[in-house]
């Protein structure tokens, strides 16, 4: 198989079919834009069955997403498209990078949802944009926009209450979205303890990848918990 993109913590293959492309999760981590590396082991075969997971109940509530199929342990089958240079965060309750610029004390709640955009761009460290700058550097059209933000809207909803049932708090996410052949814009990329901040609501414990960024421990145990709560076994 051809090895179109490496990223962080995915490898793209291609396929037979030109609109088909293979995601392989691996197993390393980066935090803090690429600064802190290192690997959890386990983590990409569990990322791999957790967002498909949360991928097939987000589709089956209609959100319209890359993904076809689950493939093997590692490997998932999606429909090519072009991301999106935006990280489309979501933010229930202040934690990480907003409890840090706004001087809020992480753990804070809202009583409603913030939705930030931010530039996917390495060099500059994925800066905080507004709409205005999204339209006005071309990364996104207005109607893209608005698109964008209505389906984050739909997709924070359904997770808070997917999450609630097992017991977990959704703090905060990243989405990312791409473009199809036919120009149609669906969710693309995972949605994993990666890319969500996910509290137990008992205990507050963190089951997610601030374990790795602030060290401390039990990682993998971490996602593992995220995967039982999810299948129930
Ligand atoms: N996030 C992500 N990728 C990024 C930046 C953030 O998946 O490149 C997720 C992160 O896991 C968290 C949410 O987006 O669930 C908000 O992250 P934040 O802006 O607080 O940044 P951080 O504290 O991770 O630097």
């Amino acid at each position: 198989m051809k090895l179109l993109y490496e990223g962080k913590a995915k490898q793209i293959y291609a396929t037979d079919d030109q609109n088909q492309i293979i995601i392989h999760y691996k197993d390393d981590a980066t935090a803090g834009n690429g600064v802190k590396k290192g690997t959890i082991e386990n983590k990409g075969i569990l990322n791999n069955k957790i967002s498909a997971l949360i991928y097939m109940y987000l589709m089956k509530h209609g959100v319209k997403t890359h993904f076809i199929k689950e493939l093997n342990e590692r490997d998932q089958l999606a429909y090519k498209v072009d991301i999106l240079p935006l990280e489309v965060i979501c933010r229930n309750v202040i934690a990480g990078s907003a409890a840090a610029r706004y001087k809020i004390p992480e753990g804070t709640k809202i009583d409603q949802p913030i939705y930030e955009i931010c530039w996917k761009n390495d060099d500059l460290g994925d800066p905080l944009i507004a709409d205005n700058h999204a339209l006005a550097f071309k990364l996104a059209t207005k109607e893209e926009l608005a698109y964008i933000y209505e389906e984050t809207d739909k997709i924070n909803k359904l997770l808070i209450e997917f999450f609630k049932t097992m017991g977990i708090n959704l703090i905060d996410f990243k989405l990312e979205f791409g473009r199809l052949k036919d120009g149609q814009i669906v969710l693309a990329d995972e949605i994993s303890p990666d890319t969500c901040r996910l509290w137990d609501s008992q205990t507050n414990e963190k089951l997610d990848k601030d374990r790795f960024r602030r060290d401390l421990g039990n990682i993998e145990e971490a996602y593992h918990e995220i995967l039982k709560r999810l299948t129930g076994k």
